[in-house]
């Protein structure tokens, strides 16, 4: 079977900081995988360098089977494929929610207006904000903000979904709908690998928690081993810390 993701003994050095030591890593088709640990452990950058908005200083990247890292690669064409949920919503302040899931569509996957609104319109209700279509970023919390992100990054029917602390800028009270959205696609069987801080939506959706520390995989295992039976002292620390 093809791997949806594989990373082999992947290395990034920013000037002489080693930040990924030799990263493995793969997910399969369908698979929610959820990276945990601490803060400036690599995880944003593991994630950057699965869609080449890093480049790894050493190793390979594959997505589906085709090598990223391969230097004759189309990166733009390859990353049409892989969505991208950031901590910030990035949306653009002066469209309309609709505009902002339009505008990719139009420009990159060079859709007719008519066919970007429909596609647009059906995504923004599945996250559940189908009635802000009309709405300025500014005029939006920051969950329905972050969920008409979502809406515009599965507008262009990615293959896999990369969420990099997708709720980690939202009030307390407005996680849980960014979350319930993020485990409606897991169960629709949504490949993604998601950096988060969540630990319950971790355990419960997760297939599979890999622990990163220093730049490397600590542990990768099914939430009930990473996060309730740890083997690592590294592990344990941080769980301590976050539980
Ligand atoms: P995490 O997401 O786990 O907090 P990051 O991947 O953001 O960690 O960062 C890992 C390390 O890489 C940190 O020491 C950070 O300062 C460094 N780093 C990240 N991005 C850059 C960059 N663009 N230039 C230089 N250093 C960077
Ligand atoms: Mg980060």
């Amino acid at each position: 079977m093809t791997h949806a993701i594989e990373l082999r003994d992947l290395h990034k050095y920013f000037g002489s900081n080693e930040v990924l030591k030799g990263i493995d890593l793969t997910v399969e088709p369908g698979q929610v995988v959820c990276v945990i640990g601490p803060s400036g452990s690599g995880k944003s950058t593991l994630l950057r360098c699965v869609n080449l908005l890093e480049e790894p200083t050493k190793g390979k990247v594959f997505v589906k089977g085709a090598e990223l890292t391969h230097p004759d690669v189309d990166i733009d064409a390859a990353r049409r494929h892989i969505g991208m949920v950031f901590q910030q919503f990035n949306l653009f302040p002066h469209m309309t929610a609709l505009q902002n899931v339009m505008i990719a569509q139009q420009r990159v996957l060079k859709r007719g207006k008519r066919e970007a609104e429909i596609v647009a319109r059906e995504n923004l209700d599945k996250v559940g904000v189908g009635e802000k279509c009309d709405s300025l970023p500014g005029q939006l919390s920051g969950g329905q903000q972050q969920r008409v992100a979502i809406a515009r990054a599965l507008a262009m029917n990615p293959e896999l979904m990369l969420f990099d602390e997708p709720t980690s800028a939202l009030d307390p009270e407005l996680v849980g709908d960014v979350l319930t959205v993020m485990r409606k696609l897991a169960e629709e069987g949504m490949t993604m690998l998601v950096v988060t801080h969540e630990m319950g939506f971790a355990r419960e959706v997760a297939d599979r928690v890999v622990f990163m520390d220093g730049g490397v995989i600590v542990e990768d295992g099914v939430p009930a081993q990473v996060i309730g039976e740890p083997q690592q002292e590294r592990t344990r620390t941080f769980l301590h810390r976050v539980l």
